[in-house]
C-alpha cells in the first residue's frame, strides 16, 4: 500500500527528548522551546513567534488578540480547515464566508470587500497548499477598513510572497498574525503542535499573557518585574518541552525536508501536466511553492470518485477534504445558505495525492502513470 502520508523522523527526535527530560524541565518555555522561536524568528522575520499545541490554539490565540466578541463579523474562506472558523465562533463571532477564485483554492481577493460592513472585525486567510493569498490586495483592504488581518499559516512553513516592488516576506509575517501547524501531516512536525507569528507591536506583550494562562509570568522569567499574577484573559496554549524538542530536531532538518518535498511534487508535476483531463496548482507569480501538498482537480465528482477508487485498487490512498464550511451543518443552524461555487467545485473536484519524505521514484512513477491511464 503507498499510503496518503507517512511522518519523517530525521532520527534526532527522541536524543532530543532524552536531553529535554534530562535537564529536568518539561513543562513549557524551556530551552527548546525558545531555541524553536528563534529559529523561525531570525530564519522568517516573524517579530514574535510563540509556539502552542496546535495551529487551533494558536488561531484561537488570534481571536483573543483581536478582540473578537458576540456579534463581531469574521470573513473566513468556505474551503478550509474547520479550525479556520471555529476559533473564531467560540469567542461569538459571526463568520461570513467567502468564495475561492475559480482556478486556485485560495480565497479571491476580488470578493472580499462587498462582504464588509459595519461589523467586520478580522479577515482570516488561508495559504491553501502553502501558496500565497493575494496579500498586497488584502493588506490594502484590512487597512482601508481598519481589520485585523489573519493568516492562517497551518500549511504555509517556509513560503513566500513577493510585493510588486520586490519585497519577499515569509508567509505568516505579513498580516497582524498568523498560526502555523506542526500536525504530523504538514511539512514539518511534531504530532501535534503549532505556533503563533506576532508582526504587530500592539500585540506582542498581550500575546505572551494569553499564552501564559492570563498571567505576566514571561516578563517574570525574563526580570522585568519581580512578581507575576493574573492580569488579563489566556489559557495554556505553550506545549512542553518534550513536544519542543521533537519539533528542534525536525527543524535542524528543513532544508532537506524542503528539498525533498520539492523533487517529488516536481516530478508530479512534470508527469502530469500534459493530461488534458486534469487540472494541476496554480502558482502565481508573487508565490513560492513550499510543497505541502499535490493535488490535481477532476473535472467533475463522478471522475474523482472513479479515480479514488481506481487508486485504491492499485494500492494507492488519494484522499479528498475540505466540505465547504458554508454548507455544514454545524454553520446552517444559525445561518442561510450562500452559494459559492468555487468552493463548491474543489469540494467535490480537488484530489490530494501521496506526498511524503519517503516517497520513492518507483512509487510515484506508479502513481502518475495510473492517474494518466485512467
Ligand atoms: C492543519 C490545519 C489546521 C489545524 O492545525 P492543527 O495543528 O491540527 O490544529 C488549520 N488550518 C489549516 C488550513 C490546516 O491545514
Amino acid at each position: 500500500m503507498i499510503p496518503f502520508n507517512k511522518p519523517y523522523l530525521t532520527g534526532k527526535e527522541t536524543k532530543y527528548i532524552e536531553e529535554a527530560v534530562a535537564s529536568g524541565k518539561i513543562s513549557g518555555n524551556g530551552i527548546f522551546t525558545q531555541k524553536c522561536q528563534k529559529f523561525f524568528e531570525d530564519t522568517y522575520g516573524f517579530k514574535k513567534a510563540l509556539l502552542t499545541t496546535s495551529c487551533t490554539d494558536a488561531l484561537e490565540m488570534c481571536a483573543l488578540l483581536a478582540d473578537i466578541n458576540a456579534g463581531d463579523e469574521v470573513i473566513v474562506p468556505s474551503y478550509t480547515f474547520v479550525s479556520s472558523a471555529l476559533a473564531f465562533v467560540r469567542q461569538g463571532a459571526r463568520i461570513i464566508f467567502a468564495d475561492s477564485y475559480p482556478d486556485n483554492p485560495n480565497i479571491d481577493a476580488d470578493k472580499i470587500e462587498k462582504l464588509i460592513t459595519e461589523k467586520t472585525k478580522a479577515i482570516v486567510v488561508v495559504h491553501y497548499a502553502g501558496i500565497a493569498c493575494d496579500m498586497e490586495k488584502i493588506l490594502e483592504i484590512a487597512e482601508k477598513y481598519n481589520l485585523i488581518l489573519i493568516e492562517d499559516a497551518a500549511q504555509a512553513i517556509d513560503s513566500y510572497y513577493t510585493f510588486k516592488d520586490g519585497t519577499k516576506k515569509a508567509l505568516g509575517g505579513i498580516g497582524h498574525l498568523g498560526a502555523f501547524s506542526f500536525h504530523e501531516t504538514k511539512n514539518i512536525i511534531s504530532g501535534e503542535g503549532g505556533m503563533l507569528t506576532v508582526n504587530d507591536d500592539r500585540f506582542i506583550n498581550r500575546s505572551e499573557i494569553i499564552w501564559e494562562k492570563g498571567t505576566n509570568r514571561s516578563m517574570f522569567f525574563r526580570g522585568e518585574i519581580n512578581k507575576y499574577g493574573w492580569v488579563d484573559t489566556g489559557s495554556s496554549f505553550l506545549p512542553s518541552e518534550v513536544i519542543s524538542a521533537f519539533l528542534w530536531a525536525q527543524l535542524e532538518n528543513i532544508d532537506d525536508i524542503q528539498h525533498n518535498r520539492l523533487k517529488i511534487w516536481n516530478r508530479y508535476y512534470e508527469g502530469l501536466k500534459n493530461n488534458p483531463k486534469i487540472s494541476l496548482p496554480v502558482i502565481p507569480d508573487f508565490a513560492t511553492n513550499n510543497a505541502h501538498m499535490f493535488y490535481i482537480v477532476c473535472n467533475e465528482l463522478e471522475s474523482r470518485t472513479e479515480l479514488i477508487k481506481r487508486l485504491k485498487e492499485n494500492n494507492i490512498l488519494a484522499v479528498f477534504h475540505y466540505l465547504s464550511l458554508h454548507k455544514s451543518e454545524y454553520y446552517l443552524q444559525k445561518h442561510d445558505e450562500r452559494a459559492l461555487p468555487n468552493s463548491d467545485h474543489f469540494e467535490d473536484c480537488l484530489l490530494r495525492l501521496p506526498l511524503f519524505y519517503e516517497l520513492s521514484e518507483a512509487e510515484q512513477e506508479k502513481v502518475i502513470r495510473i492517474i494518466n491511464e485512467f
